[in-house]
Formats: C-alpha cells, structure tokens, sequence
C-alpha cells in the first residue's frame, strides 16, 4: 500500500491493484460503495477495506474521472459513483496496457505443440529429436511426431 501523501499523477493513484480492480467495477457500470465493496469481496475472495474504497473515489471525483448521483434508499441518500467519459477513457488505456502487461509476463513460457498445434502455458513434454529440443502438449503427441517423422522419412 502506498503512503497516504497526495498523488502526483493518475500512475500514483492506481498504483495497486485493488484501485485497478475497483475501476474494473465501475467500468462494468454505476455502483454505490457498498456494492463496490462487496462485488471487491465476491471477485477477489479478498476483504477491501472502505478506508480505501471511499477515499480512492473521492479521489477520482476531484479529477473528473468520476461522478455521483444521490438517490433515496430508505431515510438516508446513497451515493451512486459512476465513470465519467474522461473515466472511461482513462479505463479503456489502463486495460490495454494491463493486457500488454499480461502477454509479456506469459509469453515465454507459452509455447505451440509441435504436433497438434496447440497452445501450452505450463506444464508439456520437450524430447529431443535430431538434435533439436521439441515442444509438445504431452508424451502421446511426441510420439505422433516422430512417427509421422519416420513415416515421412521412408517415403523419401
Ligand atoms: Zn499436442
């Protein structure tokens, strides 16, 4: 968690993941605190604390990012928080470079099974065939490969 000094841009303020993740839920549309809070919970299967929550809001309000209406619940006003177009642009930029962020830190471990083509994250089956370390999604497509290899092989 970051100290609690004024941000100097908008990097500061969403510096960890649970204000990114709470912009994820107003993307998805207007919500009063609470339900921000508590969709935080249902998601993240993670307590956010409204010490948090309120204070990031508020934030965002004084940079026109977000905007609240005050509707009647009962006897008290609840305040609905929602997106500005300036919000949502902000959202879109942040998800992008989040997604790039994504494909980087996955990448090298991802690669394509040299026999059936598909994509394999973790986990595969590398042998070595003539002299080269192949890539496989498991042990029963190595053999595939090497018996279309041969079968190739003796069609020459
Ligand atoms: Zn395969």
């Amino acid at each position: 968690m970051t100290k609690d000094t004024e941000p100097a841009n908008i990097d500061d303020l969403i510096s960890d993941f649970s204000r990114f993740y709470i912009l994820t839920i107003l993307y998805e549309g207007p919500a009063h605190g609470y339900s921000i809070i508590s969709q935080f919970k249902k998601r993240v299967k993670k307590e956010i604390s409204p010490s948090l929550v309120y204070p990031f809001l508020q934030k965002l309000e004084e940079k026109g990012l977000v905007t609240h209406t005050e509707k009647p619940v009962g006897e008290k006003e609840k305040k609905i928080f929602e997106l500005t177009a300036e919000g949502r642009e902000l959202c879109t930029g942040l998800f992008k470079r989040f997604a790039t962020l994504v494909a980087i830190a996955i990448e090298p471990s991802l690669y394509v099974c040299a026999h059936c083509g598909c994509k394999v994250y973790e986990g595969g089956y590398r042998e070595v065939i003539d002299d080269k370390e192949t890539a496989f999604c498991c042990m029963h497509c190595a053999r595939s490969y090497k018996e279309v290899k041969k079968l190739a092989k003796q069609a020459k």
